[in-house]
């Protein structure tokens, strides 16, 4: 349920509002919008109708979320959320343009990346330190040391770092190093990872699982936000299809499709959706087009030599003039590249 303030509500009579739901055992999640203030009360809906609280004063309208995500949802939180990582901005019209290798392997291989991102004007830095891979003898990741190679990379750059974590044991680490922790597609549904990131005071990059549903994507993110953290970001990355032609479809209607329904970022990920180099900037044009507030997409100095994911990551040396192509391209769809 969703309770619509009046314009000029006061703290008072919110305050009033929450203690009604809390008194129901539901609870109260306040969003202050620019002009009206909005409550989603979250709780047993037998009780929660029962409330009167059409007659508090202060409150315009109550109104039943359908849907079984709250929180993520337009109707809770009617504009864009922006998402804010080290003054980069994502959604409401900042673009951000992620990019960097894979997987952490060498010190000099993340040195080159980070310089070749930096100077074509990426907003963030990715670079995976602890791997999900699909074979167990294929290499994991760096661990503690891949994070702290990112770290050098940010300190020598400035670029917030985007990093996985798999498992929710990891998480005090990855937190001590990422700026956005990024929660891989095959995570998408670990639900205690979820609700630990929702405690975590970092932005969540969360990939949409390759068989999951938008709603299903969307009640992920739920997990997250419920638990009190709102800085999520959503990745579209490809799903599984009958097509083998690339890796995985990239699912580009599921741009508009998420911001429709919700008010959280949507970024894409055309490198694991393409699985091959030159599809990386079409589907990226793509994404600019169909409205995305961001692209993450994999770099390397020397991809023939990468440990994983080398066939389709751009060499260091063309991602200048592939962030130029992107660039115009958000420039001419009127938003600004953070
Ligand atoms: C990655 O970003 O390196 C990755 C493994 O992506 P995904 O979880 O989308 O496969
Ligand atoms: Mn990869």
């Amino acid at each position: 349920m969703m309770v619509v303030m009046q314009e000029g509500a006061t703290e008072e009579q919110i305050a009033h509002v929450v203690t009604r739901i809390e008194e129901v055992g539901a609870s109260a999640h306040v969003s202050h919008g620019e002009r009206v203030t909005i409550i989603g009360a979250i709780g047993d809906r037998e009780e929660l109708t029962a409330l009167p609280i059409e007659a508090c004063p202060g409150v315009a309208r109550v109104v039943a979320i359908l849907k079984p995500y709250k929180l993520v949802s337009r109707e809770f939180h009617p504009t864009d959320s922006v998402i804010d990582v080290r003054g980069r901005k994502v959604g409401g019209g900042s673009f951000a343009l992620i990019a960097g290798p894979c997987s952490v392997e060498t010190p000099d291989q993340i040195v080159a990346a980070a310089r070749a991102v930096s100077a074509a004007g990426a907003s963030m830095m990715r670079g995976g330190a602890f791997k999900p891979r699909t074979s167990p003898y294929a290499f994991q990741g760096l661990g503690l040391d891949g994070l702290k190679l990112l770290a050098a990379a940010r300190d020598e750059t400035g670029l917030p770092i985007v990093t996985e974590v798999m498992d929710p044991r990891d998480l005090d680490i990855v937190h001590e190093y990422a700026d956005v922790i990024q929660v891989g597609a095959r995570n998408m549904q670990n639900f205690q990872l979820l609700a630990d990131l929702g405690k975590v005071g970092k932005p969540v990059l969360l990939k949409r699982g390759p068989s999951a549903t938008i709603e299903e994507l969307l009640m992920a993110a739920e997990y997250i936000v419920k638990e009190g953290n709102r800085d999520v970001i959503l990745c579209e990355r490809g799903i599984r299809t009958f097509e083998t032609a690339t890796r995985n479809t990239l699912d580009i209607s599921a741009v508009p499709v998420i911001q429709l329904a919700s008010h959280l970022p949507v970024i894409v990920d055309p490198s694991h959706s393409a699985g091959r180099l030159d599809l990386v900037l079409p589907l990226s044009l793509a994404a600019v087009a169909a409205g995305a507030d961001g692209v993450i997409v994999e770099t390397h100095p020397n991809p023939e030599h990468a440990l994983c994911d080398g066939p389709q990551s751009l060499p260091t040396e063309a991602f200048a003039e592939y962030a130029d192509r992107v660039r115009d391209l958000v420039l001419w769809s009127g938003k600004t590249l953070s």
